[in-house]
């Protein structure tokens, strides 16, 4: 099961480690009918970032999740993750970009029912190399750092809607992957849940995380250092906390 694919470094060095991890010039997408989703984003996600990718319904918001996240290739324009151009890769490499650099985290969590907390926390690790103990010890500490050590062996129906989240998000990080992309996490929670999950973004984001989280809730972006407002598929609005004095237009 290991994707032993190697993925070619970017010619001019170690780009990976100290440029943006996420950087896209001109990037368009047209689906077939002629949608134009994306109409020339440029974005770059500097490592330790926290940032909302925020926008109304239909604004291009999965759109550039799914090409950020190499799950869908733009039509024109370039996008670079953790210094490796997208383009150049087979889907092969792609996946083990994916698996290597990017921590996913979902709305409604898609954890593996009837497993374990800690197992589905070390599914995050299925491509590692990692023998399957180092794995498990490995899920028990992301657990633990997402406040979750009592309750390892709970299955996900013994969970509440934040835990699951919670476990969904220790199984993002515990590879510690360049980028958390996380679409719509508080979605399908509670307030108080969706709070909870907020906070500990922040907390991961403190430990080092590069994290984008995706939403259509203003309150939950203007919460985060940095708001990517899109709009009809463009980059409306880049702010930093104390620079958005042009208000929110949508
Ligand atoms: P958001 O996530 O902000 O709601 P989307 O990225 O899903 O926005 O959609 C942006 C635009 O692209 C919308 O007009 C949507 O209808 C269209 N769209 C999204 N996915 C597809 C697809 N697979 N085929 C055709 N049009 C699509």
């Amino acid at each position: 099961m290991n994707d032993t694919a190697q993925i070619p470094t970017t010619a001019g060095g170690p780009t990976a480690a100290h440029g943006p991890v996420v950087e896209l010039a001109g990037v368009t997408k047209t689906y077939p009918g002629g949608v134009h989703a994306l109409q020339g984003v440029d974005l770059a996600i500097g490592r330790g970032e926290l940032l909302a990718i925020a926008g109304p319904s239909g604004s291009g918001k999965s759109t550039l999740l799914h090409i950020i996240g190499t799950l869908d290739p733009a039509t024109t324009g370039s996008v670079h993750i953790a210094g490796h151009d997208t383009a150049t890769l087979t889907d092969r490499q792609l996946s083990a970009l994916r698996a290597q650099h990017i921590g996913f985290v979902f709305q409604a969590f898609h954890l593996v029912p009837g497993m374990s907390a800690q197992d589905n926390v070390a599914e995050g690790l299925l491509y590692s190399g990692l023998p399957r103990a180092q794995r498990r010890s490995r899920a028990a500490q992301a657990l633990e750092r997402v406040g979750l050590a009592d309750r390892a062996s709970h299955r996900p129906h013994e969970l509440s809607g934040g835990q699951k989240q919670r476990v969904a998000i220790a199984r993002a990080v515990v590879g510690e992957p360049d980028l958390l992309l996380a679409d719509e996490p508080t979605g399908a929670l509670d307030t108080a849940s969706g709070q909870a999950v907020m906070e500990l973004m922040h907390q991961l984001n403190q430990e080092g995380a590069t994290i984008a989280v995706i939403t259509h809730d203003t309150d939950i972006a203007d919460r985060l250092p940095r708001q990517v407002r899109i709009r009809d598929g463009r980059i409306a609005q880049d702010t930093t906390a104390g620079t958005h004095a042009a208000g929110r237009e949508w």
